[in-house]
């Protein structure tokens, strides 16, 4: 594939912030971009780096109307020996084809894909900050731009993606999170987007957040939405419990969205020789479970946070406190080891990590 190169002049550069502390995650982006478009008959074409800046799009388009979208959230981390490197990155480009089939929308070429992205990091290297903690969030996107506002699937498509300098997650270290069940709302249904990571999913989410919020909750806790019974996700995280020092995650469904945390959370706990389940956990099992001192740990899983262990699990108007409410020790573990192998302080046994 070839990219077309536009670099920013030098008048265009901005100046990387020279400390992440105070820097809102997900507001500050880099100098460049890729771009690529898709046409029907003609495939992807056009594909570019160029100054980062506004999209023109006419107001028709369909994404803007009917959301046929998709994106991706990956890091790329400033390691131990200097080098730059992303955390499985095909892993995201090939979850980002899972989304698009469901989504009608065109697939990537998951290693040509790699390489644009490694070229536009290259470009704009400057932008990987080098703190503890800190990280380049990436943010793939497609999305439909055919201007016609009947529904239909698109002939027009957008790829863009653009990166974001990251603050630590955890600036005073771990702070427990307390979350509340959702009762009235859930996330997604059977047959439905829930493992797909497109926009509908979390314009749907945010009352939900809302209301928690004012209520003095960092997050939701989603249960299924049949049974309302079996549990599913935390916020726009996985969820892990350790229960008699088991560790178990619900099993991917359908509507549960297949994180790659999830994913290498499982395998490292595989390898270390714990005993790790992917099953189905009713939240009566969890209250039970915390009341009787069986549910020692409750965290989530995900690229911004790693691991986000859960202080307080409210249900029905009733708080319930996870072991003392402070970061137990598998969380700990996982997320000491996770970020040990994303910064180079660990050996990376799998070959996790991409350099660039
Ligand atoms: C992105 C996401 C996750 C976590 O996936 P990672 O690949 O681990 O970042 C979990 N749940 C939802 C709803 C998500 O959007």
């Amino acid at each position: 594939m070839k990219i077309k190169l536009t670099k920013a002049l030098p008048e265009q550069l901005k100046t990387p912030p020279a400390s992440m502390s105070g820097v809102v995650f997900g507001t500050v982006f880099s100098d460049h971009m890729f771009c690529m478009e898709w046409d029907d008959g003609k495939g992807w074409h056009s594909a570019q780096i160029k100054p980062y800046g506004p999209l023109t799009l006419e107001p028709s388009s369909m994404v803007l109307h009917y959301a046929q979208m998709s994106f991706e959230g990956l890091k790329a981390y400033k390691l131990e020996s200097g080098e730059h490197g992303l955390f499985r990155p095909r892993e995201n480009f090939k979850r980002m084809n899972l989304t698009s089939k469901r989504m009608c929308l065109p697939e990537l070429d998951v290693e040509e894909m790699l390489d644009a992205l490694k070229q536009l990091l290259r470009l704009d290297s400057g932008w990987v900050p080098g703190e503890e903690g800190t990280s380049l969030y990436i943010r793939p996107t497609i999305l439909a731009t055919e201007k016609a506002i009947g529904l239909k699937v698109s002939s027009k498509y957008l790829f863009y993606i653009i990166l974001s300098p990251v603050g630590p997650y955890y600036p005073q270290g771990f702070n427990p999170v307390n979350i509340m069940v959702s009762e009235k709302y859930v996330r997604a249904v059977p047959g439905g987007v829930g493992n797909a990571k497109t926009g509908g999913n979390y314009a749907a989410s945010i009352l939900a957040e809302k209301e928690a919020k004012e209520l003095g909750y960092t997050q939701v806790l989603w249960l299924d939405a049949v049974e309302r019974r079996y549990i599913e996700e935390v916020g726009s995280m996985n969820i892990f419990f350790v229960i008699n020092d088991t560790i178990v995650t619900p099993m991917l469904t359908g509507s549960i969205l297949p994180g790659i945390t999830r994913m290498s959370l499982l395998e490292l706990g595989k390898h270390w020789g714990l005993k790790v389940e992917e099953r189905r956990i009713t939240i009566e099992e969890v209250l039970q479970g915390l009341k009787d001192g069986s549910v020692t740990e409750v965290f989530g899983a995900g690229t911004a946070a790693v691991v986000s262990p859960v202080g307080i699990l409210s249900y029905k108007g009733e708080d319930c406190q996870v072991g003392n409410g402070e970061t137990g020790p598998v969380a700990m573990q996982f997320y000491e080891h996770l970020t040990g192998i994303q910064y180079g302080h660990e050996s990376d046994p799998f070959g996790w990590m991409e350099m660039i």
